[in-house]
């Protein structure tokens, strides 16, 4: 496949996560099934009949895969420019940007930490140390959101773990994409955000009005289930974020607009523009909402509550970090203390324990379904919430996936010998806490699947 092949979002699109998502809703009856037990566990979340119960900072554990042309030295960005964009993160889901005080009067109240870090991670999927960057060269000029970046078949590099690790891939994107998530839900092969490289941090190659570091923020707003504040109903109004504290507003805002932007009658004070799931530039988006940060929750303690687990083992050490930080929350027990240092130099523990992980490295094979997809974009709305169980196993239809691709169940872990002293204690605390989140999403899953709608 050439490039000149390639679907291609129209020039508007500065987010291609709606495509993935509309073609996944297309191409998998497991997707759909899966979507609408989050949304299920999402909405129970925004109504309050069900309270998040984390209250400790969450560290993510963060693999950067630089996927770079050398014919081009600018794609295989330093260092430097990673480390740029993991503070951007720290600051804008701790709700310690300082740019915050942009936010009008009005919503200062809505703004929300999240109680979100990143690191990048300190052990790689064979427990080895790692500063958990990947630089991958490859002879394709650029990328489309056909997730072609996410296995080295086709030019990219695979994933590690995407249950244990935020896979983040970093390079040439085509068509005016800035990037693209995958919703929770999707295949764990290629689950993940992907980043245009002149969007990514705030130095290096990243480029005016995008070189804020926003681009990463708003896709993993997506990756931790967040809609577009606009709905993506084309200006229609009748569709919104399933956020109720974010008004609804007609399409999305671009630039940097003027407090207030009126549109579906949401006057006086008119679209939520500074929110990071609009599309305005870097500059001028500052916030997430309770509501947001309350459906981030239901996603971390559902879909992906194994990264409950793998950002107590697999994260690094704490980089400096802004002063505001300091003072922004608690310190998370076990992540950002030095015993996370102890922890970060020793095995995994078993991968696949909590969530069936996938292996890593399966080849999705380009989406061989990706070209019909843009006619049946508008009418493929998400369904109606279900109030089904849970689906069992995934089975994903995508053509050459490898077995075992999706939820693994033979419980191998390949550590044969088992450490002593420290080791041994830091691995059953890992495996201890293994069997809590298992019971959660044993817990959640009945509540999911027993529920009913009650009116
Ligand atoms: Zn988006």
């Amino acid at each position: 496949m050439t490039e000149s092949d390639l679907p291609q979002p129209p020039a508007r699109d500065l987010c291609g996560t709606m495509l993935v998502h509309r073609r996944l809703l297309n191409e998998s009856t497991t997707y759909r099934a899966r979507r609408a037990a989050i949304e299920n566990r999402a909405l129970q979340y925004e109504r309050g009949r069900r309270s998040p119960v984390r209250e400790e900072v969450v560290t993510l554990p963060v693999v950067v895969h630089v996927v770079h042309n050398p014919a081009v030295p600018g794609q295989d960005i330093g260092d430097e420019q990673i480390h740029s964009q993991l503070a951007v993160l720290n600051r804008d889901f701790r709700a310690a940007n300082p740019d915050r005080e942009k936010v009008p009067p009005v919503w200062r109240p809505l703004v929300a930490d999240a109680k979100i870090e990143f690191r990048l991670a300190a052990v790689d999927p064979e427990g080895e140390p790692t500063d958990g960057i990947i630089r991958v060269a490859t002879e394709r000029r650029s990328f489309s959101f056909d997730d072609a970046v996410k296995a080295s078949a086709t030019g990219g590099s695979d994933p590690w773990p995407t249950d244990q690790y935020l896979n983040i891939w970093v390079c040439q994107l085509g068509g005016g994409l800035l990037g693209y998530a995958q919703f929770p839900g999707g295949p764990p092969q290629t689950d993940g955000v992907v980043i245009l490289h002149t969007a990514f941090g705030t130095t290096g190659t990243a480029t005016a009005p995008f070189d804020g570091g926003r681009t990463a923020t708003h896709e993993i707003g997506h990756w931790l289930d967040l809609y577009h504040i606009w709905g993506d109903d084309d200006g229609a109004c009748t569709s919104d974020d399933r956020v109720a504290d974010t008004p609804n507003q007609a399409d999305a805002n671009t630039g940097s607009p003027v407090f207030p932007h009126i549109s579906c009658g949401n006057g006086p004070n008119g679209d939520m523009f500074m929110n990071y799931m609009d599309y305005t530039d870097d500059n001028a988006m500052f916030m997430f909402t309770r509501g947001q940060v309350t459906r981030m929750n239901a996603c971390l303690e559902g879909v992906r509550a194994s990264f409950l687990v793998s950002s107590r083992t697999l994260a690094g050490p704490a980089r400096p970090a802004p002063a505001t930080l300091t003072s922004a929350g608690p310190v998370p027990s076990g992540a950002a203390s030095p015993a996370a240092g102890t922890a970060a130099a020793v095995p995994a523990p078993a991968p696949g324990a909590a969530a069936g992980a996938p292996a890593p490295a399966p080849s999705p094979g380009p989406a061989a379904g990706a070209a019909g997809e843009h006619q049946a974009a508008s009418s493929a709305a998400a369904p109606a919430p279900s109030f089904g169980p849970v689906p069992g196993p995934a089975h994903w239809p995508a053509p050459g996936a490898a077995p075992g691709a999706t939820a693994g169940t033979d419980g191998q872990d390949g550590h044969a010998a088992r450490p002593d002293g420290e080791v041994a204690r830091v691995l059953r605390d890992s495996e201890r806490l293994v069997t809590e989140v298992l019971q959660d999403i044993r817990t959640a899953i009945g509540l999911v699947g027993g529920d009913r709608a009650d009116g």
